[in-house]
């Protein structure tokens, strides 16, 4: 696998591969808000969504990919939970699942947006690991079901204090 890798240019691979279901719904996972900043659709390269955030340390490119297809526009304003796309395996993939990688990059005076460190052996991608803690959601697909569940409850026991209250008008 790391010939595959130094084929493409990298050192190693350059981000994480997370095992995901065919069409499994990938949501935004990031705690703050984000904007898409580029959508790729290509029968090389596959189908992935590259969203910035920017928060005290920097800007970051956050590029979610292999997807089916995604639900976002470019420019479109992204929050924690927003879905983005459906887990895929197109582009240079052997296998349903979603890759995710992180890099800093700057704007430059004529407004394009480039990558620090982009010859760091992982075209400017860095580990995320320092920079994860507490900006990620990383079970958003979770919290989300939860709280549908929670709200459902909630409703149920609405719904029940109703009936109480009915047949008490009843009697
Ligand atoms: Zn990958």
């Amino acid at each position: 696998m790391l010939a595959f890798y130094q084929s493409l240019g990298l050192t190693a691979h350059n981000g994480f591969d997370l095992v995901a279901k065919d069409l499994e719904p990938c949501y935004f996972n990031y705690y703050g808000k984000g904007k898409v900043y580029r959508l790729t659709d290509d029968p090389l390269l596959g189908v992935g969504v590259d969203v910035l955030v920017q928060d005290t340390e920097g800007i970051f490119q956050l590029r979610f990919w292999h997807f089916k297809s995604y639900v976002v526009k470019a420019g479109q304003e992204v929050e924690s939970g927003d879905l983005i796309g459906y887990c895929d395996n197109t582009g240079q993939s052997t296998g349903t699942h979603l890759h995710f990688d992180l890099a800093e990059g700057t704007f430059q005076n004529n407004g394009t947006f480039d990558l620090i460190n982009r010859d760091n052996g992982f075209f400017g991608k860095i580990d995320p690991y320092p920079y994860w803690d507490n900006r990620f959601v990383l079970d958003v697909k979770y919290n989300v079901e939860e709280q549908v569940s929670i709200l459902q409850k909630m409703i149920n026991t609405i719904k029940s204090l109703i009936g109480l209250l009915l047949n008490k008008g009843q009697k």
